[in-house]
């Protein structure tokens, strides 16, 4: 192609017809060499008027003296420079752009393209702080982000060979980092984490700060998906070595979900999304990882999704039902009581397990209604077969209480309803609670377990062994039972190390003054091995799986046979 020396010649006229296509050449004064006709459009000032001005003419002038200063700094030493700025439009009102600069050294031109971003800012809004820009990294923020991605998608619909990656990554373990070092450290290992990427892409691709320590990398004109694990090796090799923020050593990991452009993405927000999911699941597997969205990925968090709605209904609609699961005197050889465990009657998929929707419920806070109807529906059955059948009125039943509902201010109150409702007396009811939900406000859960512990209910704790809890943490607990996890009772006849395990917090709870139940008995050696320790209870497949309440009758009345069921 014919290029003429002293015209800044890198752009085509063709190229400058272009719609949507920004573009500006100016020298070291701002002189404006050449402009695209999208201009016109964009700020709706015509041509003629446009070549009047100067580059510095076209921006707010609250951006102009940082303007002038980063333009200063380009050079010899710094070709390419990319910032966001706001030009005026004739009339009022501002456009919010993000420049891709590169500086010609021999012909001393600045070329610019501009990408608009969707917001047109009043006059009154452009006074505010830049909406563009992280105020604490200096890198564009997310709707910068979501706007820049949105272009690169048209683009890609009218150039379907464009190839383009999104990437969505966290630093793992921030809030500790955050409580632990402190907030001031904080902000400081975001700003170095920041830079690091930013020197470690291309000057055209983008990273952006998406909301405390997320960022948000756009990687465009890639080859393949390999082309972005390049990018994401070089990021996590720089990892490698500490940062030192204030004279302290830290080191931070960072994982990133990834997901490639295709056909089917129109949404900037959609691909965002996904490729969060695939940075939830690499964060899933410790941190410092990396994951490839796939539609598996998609297809889980949808059916999470429907489930969630589901579980909504559920209890109105009855869906759900308490199990009950003989808990044995070992010394006495008889029936104790029952724990409850839900089941959940799903319309089409059938029984749910609880270890699938529980954790849902947890989250979305459904497991305060839930939990407080297990409680009622619990009380209530017990108190019947109490009243009804003969030898059942020593029976007690043990009701599992999540952390949400510790956390609850109306678990007493819920406690207190269920008992005066059922009739059933406070000293049939065991509540078993996790180490973890105790830990979550120690000192609030010691004081409400207290009040329980005041009116006879008492108080198991599940699943021990399992959790971070120091022993000698436990005897502030108001602990009435120690219920060991049955991940060391499944080995217990062929591991002498679990045998050993099991007979100190034997010892412990003896000490303690506590009780011992062991769950997941499924063996007669196993029993006979808890017996022969000195263990009072125990609960598992041996004796009975958690069965419905006219089944549970039945074993009350029949008495247990070990192994039958
Ligand atoms: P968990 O409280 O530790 O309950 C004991 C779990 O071990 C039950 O699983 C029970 O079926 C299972 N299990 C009992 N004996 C054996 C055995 O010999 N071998 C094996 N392999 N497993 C045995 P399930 O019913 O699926 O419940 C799982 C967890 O879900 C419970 O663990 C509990 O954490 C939670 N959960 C169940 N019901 C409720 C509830 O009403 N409220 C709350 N908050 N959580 C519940
Ligand atoms: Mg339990
Ligand atoms: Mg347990």
């Amino acid at each position: 192609m014919y290029r003429q020396r002293s015209e800044p010649g890198h752009l085509s006229s063709a190229f400058l017809k272009l719609p949507d296509t920004l573009l500006l050449v100016f020298d070291r004064e701002g002189r404006l060499r050449l402009v695209s006709d999208a201009w016109e459009e964009a700020l709706g000032f015509s041509l003629a008027e446009l070549r009047q001005q100067s580059f510095f003419d076209l921006l707010f002038e609250g951006d102009r003296d940082d303007c002038v200063r980063r333009l200063s700094g380009m050079g010899p030493g710094q070709l390419t420079l990319r910032f966001a700025s706001r030009c005026c439009r004739k009339g009022g009102g501002y456009l919010g752009v993000v420049w891709n600069l590169t500086y010609d050294v021999d012909e001393a031109l600045f070329y610019a393209s501009a990408h608009e971003t969707a917001v047109h800012l009043s006059s009154e809004e452009a006074h505010l702080p830049d909406v563009f820009v992280d105020g604490l990294t200096g890198l564009p923020n997310r709707s910068l982000f979501l706007d820049r991605l949105e272009h690169t998608l048209h683009r890609a619909e009218r150039r379907p060979d464009t190839r383009f990656a999104v990437l969505h990554c966290g630093i793992d373990r921030f809030k500790v980092i955050n409580h632990s070092l402190g907030h001031r450290m904080g902000d400081l290992l975001l700003m170095s984490v920041a830079n690091l990427i930013r020197n470690t892409i291309r000057p055209t691709d983008m990273v952006a700060r998406l909301a405390g320590d997320e960022f948000g990398i756009l990687l465009e004109d890639i080859r393949d998906v390999s082309s972005t694990l390049h990018v994401v090796h070089r990021i996590q090799n720089k990892l490698q070595l500490p940062f030192t923020l204030n004279g302290h050593e830290v080191f931070a990991t960072v994982s990133f979900g990834i997901v490639a452009s295709s056909p089917e993405y129109r949404q900037a927000d959609v691909m965002l999304r996904d490729a969060n999911l695939a940075m939830v699941g690499a964060k899933e597997q410790g941190g410092g990882a990396y994951m490839v969205f796939n539609k598996d990925m998609h297809d889980q968090a949808v059916r999470r999704l429907e489930l969630e709605m589901d579980l909504r209904h559920a209890l109105e609609r009855g869906e759900f039902e308490a199990y009950y699961q003989p808990i044995v005197d070992l010394r006495q050889g008889s029936l104790a009581g029952f724990e409850a465990l839900v089941r959940w009657n799903h319309p089409v998929r059938g029984l749910v397990s609880p270890l699938e929707f529980v954790p849902v419920a947890e989250e979305t806070g459904l497991i305060v209604p839930l939990g407080r109807w297990m409680l009622y529906e619990a009380c209530r059955q017990l108190q019947i077969w109490r009243t009804r059948l003969p030898g059942a009125e020593r029976l007690s039943v043990s009701v599992n209480l999540s952390s949400k509902q510790i956390m609850h201010v109306q678990l007493l109150g819920h406690v207190q309803e269920a008992l005066a409702r059922s009739g059933l007396p406070p000293t049939a009811l065991k509540l078993e609670i996790t180490e973890s939900a105790l830990m979550q406000d120690a000192d609030r859960a010691i004081a409400l377990l207290e009040a329980l512990k005041a009116q006879g209910i008492r108080i198991l704790l599940d699943d021990f062994g399992t959790g971070y809890s120091s022993l000698s943490y436990l005897h502030r607990l108001p602990i009435d039972t120690l219920k060991v996890d049955r991940s060391f009772v499944r080995h217990l006849h062929e591991r002498e190390t679990d045998r050993h395990f099991v007979e100190t917090i034997v010892h412990l709870a003896q000490r303690l003054r506590q009780e011992v139940v062991c769950e997941g008995v499924e063996r007669p050696e196993q029993a006979a091995i808890l017996k022969a320790m000195g263990v009072g209870y125990t609960q598992g497949f041996l004796y009975s799986r958690p069965v419905a309440a006219h089944e549970a009758q039945m074993l009350i009345l029949t008495g247990l046979e070990p192994g039958g069921a």
